[in-house]
């Protein structure tokens, strides 16, 4: 089934007005979750959540549309109507123009709640004069009787035995029209809709609707009382019962004195009656009496429309009831009356024990000390909703509350969460200005090495030697001129194109035994020195070195076909000559003494005079 009552998380703006109008804590606010929500099993049913809620964010089950679905139904259907619909319908101007409303709605009997309430009020004077010590809490309200099963149910054998008026009433029109006939409880209260769930047989109610919804209906259906004819309710009627939706109306009805000294009823009425169960369970010896509660008068009740006056709701109950009397006729009533002495209106009560654990005094502690409460557990704002700081801190550690509900605690949570929010932009405004500055060194450093690396560019393309740089897939990265014009036409053609051959495949451009040079410079991270080979119609000398491990590799080439490189090669080669046999020449010449000298010094004119031929040409 679904619950009573459901928080509509789009309409609700986390006020907690209805955490503290709920009077038995049953509206958990926990930091998983932004909005409060409704713990079915604890609730009572009261409505104050929902009076207190001003966005109007509290559902309450809906009933219309199964009351619609039972009208349509082939079985008769009875319509048990509270007194309180005097307080609630003035606009209607005769009841009966009320009671016929309800047949055009399609109920096929129409009996007022009244006729119930005068058997349950008998049975309640019956009860007292025979309690023989025994005090009883009266059990015509729904939501003192749910709070004594779920948060007293040490007080369950003192719960009267009786049945509310709407379930004898059923019971009465059942013995009267059949056992299939339906009933249909219009009720001031929407803890009527889960009471009726515990009823059985033939005091068994099908279903509760609220007067607010019985309105929606009327004007949904265009039932106006303008076109109908007047209809008085099915028979039997109540007498002094009609005065039930008022807190003292059954005391009343029953005929029980209320006169002091010798009253021994204590009629409370509103949320002090948990107040009065706590007494009831501590003195009831000493107080001696029975206890009638109500946590809302009927005429009050959530089901009626919101904004009711109560002090003119009950003129109106009033009004209504006495012009019932005058056409009541008494010895129908006391007949019918005499008819249903004998059934049976006795109930009982199931417990359902929903006090929770309490946590241990050290966690309440550890609680009241983060609220910064220490020492004040007694005493409290009740801005919260509960009545002390150390019953806020149990409800915290109940997972029922959370610390933010405190208010002295959010503002001093918001006041650090300000002040670290300072701190946050100061240190962020600190961070984007390192940031702006590391921004500006980047930019310098990489115009600074794209400038270098034009200038190493250039340079490569001024060098005479051939340079080739490439990676690990043999893919050319840099190279020269001198390089591309050794590859010939077609590869100066391509460098138009892709300016310094840039990802050209070396493999393609160079023969197997050339680009196999690179390829084990890049296996082996050893280079190459000063190796001559054979490329087409030259002698090239070929240097290729490691740049960067198995990723980069740079070659230098020489023509030694070239003049200049013949020249300047055979210099160096006839030097390496020289210095490779010095050592020689020197122990020759330690044995042949003047001649290994003169050996020395003719080869050293032979190269002076090579020097000084070349640089009389270059000049
Ligand atoms: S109906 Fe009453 S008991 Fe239920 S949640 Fe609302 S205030 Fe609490
Ligand atoms: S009173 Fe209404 S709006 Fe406020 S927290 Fe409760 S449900 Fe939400």
């Amino acid at each position: 089934m679904e619950a009573l009552l459901k928080i509509n998380d789009e309409k609700c703006i986390a006020c907690y007005a209805c955490v503290r109008a709920c009077p038995v804590k049953a509206i958990r606010v926990s930091s998983e979750k932004e909005k409060p929500e409704i713990i079915p099993e604890r609730c009572i049913g009261c409505g104050s959540c929902v009076a207190a809620c001003g966005p109007g964010a509290i559902d309450i089950r809906d009933s219309r549309e199964a009351l619609k679905k039972l009208l349509k139904n082939k079985q008769r259907v009875a319509a048990l109507v509270d007194p309180s619909i005097a307080g609630e319908f003035p606009d209607i101007t005769d009841y009966r123009k009320f009671v016929q409303m309800l047949r055009t709605l399609g109920f096929d009997l129409v009996h007022e709640v009244s006729f119930g309430a005068d058997l349950v009020a008998r049975a309640y004077s019956a009860l007292f004069d025979q309690s023989r010590g025994k005090f009883y809490i009266m059990t015509n309200d729904p939501v003192t009787v749910d709070y004594i099963r779920k948060y007293k149910p040490s007080l369950l054998p003192n719960l009267a035995p009786l049945l509310p008026p709407a379930a004898a009433t059923a019971g009465v029109v059942r013995k009267i029209s059949g056992n299939d006939t339906r009933m249909v409880y219009i009720s001031p209260l929407i803890a009527s809709k889960n009471e009726i769930l515990g009823f059985e047989g033939e005091s068994s109610i099908d279903l509760a609707i609220t007067f607010v919804e019985l309105r929606d209906l009327f004007s949904e259906a265009g039932i106006h009382e303008t076109d109908l004819e007047y209809s008085d309710f099915d028979e039997p009627l109540g007498y002094k019962g009609s005065f039930f939706p008022l807190a003292n109306g059954i005391i009343q009805a029953a005929g029980i004195s209320e006169e002091l000294p010798d009253s021994k009823v204590i009629t409370i009425e509103g949320k002090g009656i948990i107040e009065g169960i706590d007494e009831f369970e501590e003195s009831v010896s000493t107080i001696k009496c029975h206890f009638n509660l109500y946590y809302k008068e009927f005429l009050m009740g959530r089901g009626t429309s919101l904004g009711g006056k109560r002090y003119l709701r009950r003129s109106h109950l009033i009004k209504y009831v006495n012009k019932r009397f005058k056409t009541l006729d008494m010895d129908s009533w006391r007949s019918a009356m005499e008819r249903f002495s004998e059934m049976d209106l006795s109930r009982d009560f199931k417990a359902d024990d929903q006090s929770l654990t309490l946590p241990p005094p050290e966690r309440i502690q550890q609680i009241l000390k983060e609220l910064d409460k220490e020492g004040e557990s007694n005493l409290g704002c009740g801005a919260c909703g509960y009545a002390s700081c150390r019953d806020f801190a149990t409800a915290i550690a109940q997972g029922l509350a959370i610390p933010e509900m405190c208010n002295t605690f959010a503002i001093r949570n918001r006041q650090d969460h300000i002040r670290s929010l300072k701190i946050s932009n100061e240190k962020l405004a600190q961070t984007q200005e390192a940031l702006r500055k590391s921004e500006r060194i980047a930019q310098r450093e990489k115009e600074a090495a794209r400038e270098a690396t034009e200038i190493v560019r250039r340079m490569l393309h001024k060098l005479p030697s051939m340079v080739v740089i490439c990676d690990q897939n043999l893919k050319i990265l840099q190279t020269n001129h001198s390089f591309i014009e050794l590859l010939g036409e077609e590869a100066s053609e391509i460098n138009e194109v892709v300016p310094g051959l840039a990802g050209a495949d070396l493999k393609t451009l160079l023969p197997y035994h050339f680009y196999n040079l690179f390829t084990y410079v890049l296996t082996h991270n050893e280079s190459i020195t000063n190796r001559d080979i054979n490329f087409e119609d030259k002698i090239l000398n070929v240097s290729i070195f490691v740049i960067e491990k198995e990723k980069i590799v740079g070659a230098v080439i020489r023509d030694m076909s070239a003049p200049e490189v013949q020249k300047e090669e055979v210099v160096k080669r006839l030097t390496e000559v020289i210095d490779k046999n010095l050592g020689l020449v020197q122990q020759i010449g330690f044995i042949l003494g003047e001649g290994a000298s003169e050996t020395e010094r003719m080869l050293n004119s032979i190269i002076e005079s090579y020097k000084s031929r070349r640089d009389l040409k270059e000049e």
